[in-house]
């Protein structure tokens, strides 16, 4: 907490406005005893911040009706699940749109179905679009603040230019800037796996954990990190690509136009092949080869162990890298490491520094298929929890210009 550190009381104030607001929004509704404890500030400045909240109608305050013990009970501050964002999860083979509300709650979802292989920009953005528009036209979509969007690709952090989506076919796409002119609301966008830590690391599979690693398989491999509680973003936003890590000289080419990537020898395609399968099936040809394998298929029980292998590869790298406490699978990694993890951590341990590696524990993602699309809403929310004083007098003065 800010306090006492020679900043304005103005700036005090979107301080912990905004600590307040962050921390109903995570962990949904708290008591004011609680935020006073864990916020480090005194009863009547949490009682004074939390009504200004509401105020601005970003939260509730709830009396209880129970008393416990001796003296007043605390008032139970409640996000408004009605102040909303819209969530874009644009993947390969489909559109998913929700329309998510304050505390992280899915207040309805829209999925659409599109053919893999390259994707003409335009048309996915008008397909976007009618999404947007349908979760706008809900009555409870009346108060959104703006869309966030996950994309797998290297998107700029700066104005979600996408620099490169290999498996979109895009290169230097301004995909953001096109619904934002659609739609009149901030669009931003970020790539699917740095959303995806975020997600895990504020409601998922690694909450309260400083040190994480989300790594995500589907045609291609998406990495995100947070180091020291921090999201790992690099120069220009584009850090984690860890898909493209080299892991076999002699491999197979890799549509980045490199060889021998990670993702080349467990991107879900791969996985499909050696089964013996046609590649192009995703998620759901996936856990067909993942059931059969299960079911002592030797084609498939074999792709999966050479897959859950690779796995470990890859993996031994990040742990020696960022010596993670924590790393999530996603996708066609989660699907693998769910029946092989014996063979996953074999090929772990056999060159991961022991010291770095008995620290580590391995998960499933916490969101499952959601950690992305749940990323995007927290990509579209963060400049009202940053500053929600100045985030809804600007939405106030959009209403009163488009009114
Ligand atoms: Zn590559």
């Amino acid at each position: 907490m800010a306090r006492g550190s020679g900043i304005s009381q103005d700036e005090l104030r979107r301080v912990n406005l905004s600590a307040v607001l962050a921390r109903v929004h995570a962990s949904g509704p708290t008591s004011r005893a609680a935020l006073t404890a864990e916020l480090g500030l005194n009863r009547s400045t949490i009682g004074d911040l939390t009504a200004h909240l509401e105020t601005l109608g970003l939260v509730r305050e709830v009396r209880p009706t129970q008393t416990r013990g001796t003296g007043r009970p605390s008032h139970l501050v409640v996000p408004r699940a009605d102040v909303t964002v819209v969530a874009i999860g644009l993947d390969v083979d489909r559109i998913v749109a929700a329309l998510v509300g304050l505390g992280g709650v899915v207040l309805a979802r829209r999925e659409r179905r599109h053919q893999r292989g390259g994707h003409d920009v335009s048309a996915v953005a008008v397909s976007v679009l009618q999404s947007i528009h349908e979760l706008l036209a809900l009555p409870v979509a009346q108060r959104c603040l703006g869309v966030g969007v996950s994309l797998p690709g290297v998107v700029r952090s700066d104005d979600g230019l996408v620099r490169f989506a290999p498996n979109l076919g895009w290169v230097d796409e301004p995909f953001a800037d096109m619904l934002q002119q659609g739609l009149g609301f901030p669009v931003r966008a970020g790539n699917d796996a740095n959303l995806g830590v975020l997600a895990e690391h504020l409601r998922g599979a690694a909450v309260g954990v400083d040190d994480v690693a989300y790594v995500s398989g589907g045609v291609g491999i998406g990495g995100g990190f947070i180091v020291d509680g921090q999201p790992l973003r690099g120069s220009g936003g584009y850090a984690g690509e860890i898909g493209h890590l080299l892991v076999d000289s002699h491999g197979r080419p890799c549509r980045c136009g490199s060889t021998g990537c990670w993702e080349t020898q467990v991107g879900e395609n791969h996985l499909l092949e050696a089964a013996g399968r046609l590649p192009g099936g995703g998620p759901s040809a996936v856990a067909e080869v993942i059931s059969a394998a299960a079911a002592d298929d030797a084609r498939a029980a074999t792709a999966v162990e050479e897959v859950a292998e690779w796995t470990g590869v890859g993996l031994r790298a990040i742990v020696n890298l960022f010596n993670p406490k924590v790393i999530v699978l996603g996708g066609v990694l989660a699907q693998v490491w769910a029946i092989r993890q014996d063979v996953v951590i074999r090929s772990m341990s056999a060159t991961t520094l022991h010291a770095l590696l008995e620290q580590v524990q391995v998960v499933p993602a916490g969101l499952g298929e959601d950690s992305p699309l749940l990323g995007a809403a927290e990509l579209a929310f963060e400049r009202l929890l940053a500053d929600p004083v100045g985030q809804v007098a600007r939405v106030r003065s959009l209403e009163v210009e488009s009114g």
